[in-house]
């Protein structure tokens, strides 16, 4: 079993603009293309420019975005915010993988401002990520944020090294789930937020 301690880390990476571009250059001139025709003069910026989009959750900062929304209250039933589209890469190739992450959490005295989780998703899926820790880091930090009774956290993908490569049925889905707390220890509570996942999925 791996640790529930939070891994929410702030990356610094060494950003020197252009520096991307210029091997992006190369490597259209390593595939045998021409890097200097009309087609592709401004890819090599535009490559850049979507990597370091795509990359953006490194330099993102938990309590920043969370921004205090956080609110008092006596509610103590399960909270799930479903159907999360997010758009990842994977680490291994570099390629998309991308789906849907549904968060659920019991609160103990407060909540957290529904419009925060999308966005402590994005904050982890803009890296490069395999689906197992994506989805493991989005409820250490619900966890961290909130001190939840408990959360449970479902991803289900599809990812293009999967679906381009040929190495999988194209139309092949993911699932990987990080439970904590109350949802990790007792089955009833799992099974409420499993059903009302269940229904109307995407990959059901
Ligand atoms: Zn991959």
């Amino acid at each position: 079993m791996r640790s529930n301690k939070a891994v929410v880390k702030v990356m610094t990476p060494k950003r020197t603009e252009g520096a991307i571009a210029s091997m992006m250059e190369r490597v259209l001139v390593e595939l045998g293309e021409d890097p200097k025709r009309e087609g592709l003069v401004r890819t090599p910026g535009r490559s850049e420019a979507a990597m370091r989009f795509l990359t953006s959750g490194y330099h993102m900062d938990l309590q920043r975005v969370v921004n205090g929304a956080l609110f008092k209250v006596k509610y103590d039933e399960m909270v799930i915010v479903k159907d999360i589209e997010f758009f990842s890469l994977c680490e291994h190739h570099l390629l998309p993988f991308f789906g849907k992450i549904h968060v659920a959490y019991l609160p103990k005295d407060k909540v957290i401002g529904l419009s925060k989780i999308p966005r402590v998703v994005d904050m982890f899926a803009r890296r490069l990520q395999v689906q197992e820790r994506l989805t493991q880091q989005v409820a250490e930090a619900i966890q961290q944020v909130l001190e939840p009774k408990g959360v449970g956290v479902i991803c289900e993908a599809r990812h293009f090294c999967m679906m381009m490569r040929g190495v999988e049925k194209q139309h092949s889905a993911t699932t990987t789930s990080s439970m904590l707390g109350v949802l990790r220890r007792r089955k009833e509570t799992r099974d409420e937020f499993l059903s009302l996942v269940r229904q109307n999925s995407l990959y059901a």
